[in-house]
């Protein structure tokens, strides 16, 4: 065993963090609220878009100002998430690729 996260394992995990920190936004300032609610929005596959490479730059600028202009650590953390899994899998975000259902792992 290696000792290092598969890209399925990274995905996974990311995708996981991503829906607890759109769950814990208290929708209070807007860079969190809109932010997590688009990202929300393609976990559930219900946003569109052409996984370009504009729309790329549009999700690390959208990481970008949650990280830096979001009210507390829910909508910073998230926004820096958004950044590292950008940088280490360019694709996350692209629409159409299989996502996890959401429902692993959350409480009540
Ligand atoms: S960053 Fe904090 S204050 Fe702003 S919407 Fe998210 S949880 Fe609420």
């Amino acid at each position: 065993m290696s000792g290092e996260a598969s890209l399925a394992e990274e995905r996974t995990l990311g995708e996981f963090v991503l829906r607890r920190v759109h769950a814990e936004s208290c929708g209070e300032c807007l860079p969190c609220a809109l932010g997590t609610r688009q990202i929300a929005a393609v976990l559930n596959g219900t946003a569109g878009g052409n996984g370009g490479a504009v729309e790329a730059a549009v999700w690390r600028a959208l990481g970008r100002a949650m990280r830096q202009a979001a009210k507390c650590g829910v909508g910073r953390i998230g926004g820096a998430l958004v950044e590292e899994l950008l940088d280490r899998d360019p694709d996350f975000f692209a629409p159409g690729r299989k996502r996890n259902s959401g429902d692993q792992g959350q409480e009540g």
